[in-house]
């Protein structure tokens, strides 16, 4: 006799924690294993406060997904970011501006950024003022403050327009 409350007694917190943890089976092969459904297993986690495994999932996403561009995004702002698993100036998902690995990977180094809008940070000018040429000529490697003055000088061009206050 199986009724939902036996089923539940099936896969005690010690055996799902062994399984998903330690063996870091999915939720699917758990499942199949203990004949039940991914739903039971899924509640079962939930109940017992197991945490669960995100990065993991991420993963597996990610590689299912087919609308998976290969860690290429391009922000609202208009710049290209790509999916860096090791890097000192990656954001919390994960992500470098294309423009700061191209100019690191021409000159050899990391760029220096000693904190959030500090003068003296490294940052990465467009030449032409569009923000996905990102092409090595098109980029200029300079200071925050250069940076700041040069665009506030309106030296930026774009179609040979002279702009001013345009941040690229
Ligand atoms: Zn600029």
């Amino acid at each position: 006799m199986t009724n939902k409350y036996t089923k539940k007694k099936l896969i005690t917190k010690k055996e799902l924690k062994k399984l998903y943890i330690n063996k870091k089976m999915t939720y699917k092969e758990i499942a199949k294993l203990k004949g039940f459904s991914i739903h039971v297993i899924q509640n079962r986690i939930k109940e017992y406060n197991i945490k669960p495994r995100i990065a993991a999932k991420r993963n597996q996403l990610r590689e299912n997904n087919c609308m998976w561009k290969g860690g290429k995004i391009k922000t609202e702002k208009g710049y290209v970011y790509i999916k860096t698993d090791n890097h000192p100036h990656k954001t919390q998902r994960g992500y470098v501006a294309e423009h700061i690995l191209i100019m690191e990977s021409y000159i050899k180094r990391y760029l220096k950024i000693i904190s959030f809008n500090n003068k003296y940070n490294e940052v990465i000018h467009h030449i032409n003022g569009i923000k996905d040429d990102n092409r090595i000529e098109n980029l200029k490697l300079m200071t925050h403050s250069e940076h700041l003055t040069f665009h506030n000088k309106g030296c930026t061009y774009i179609n040979n327009k002279r702009l001013k206050g345009v941040n690229a």
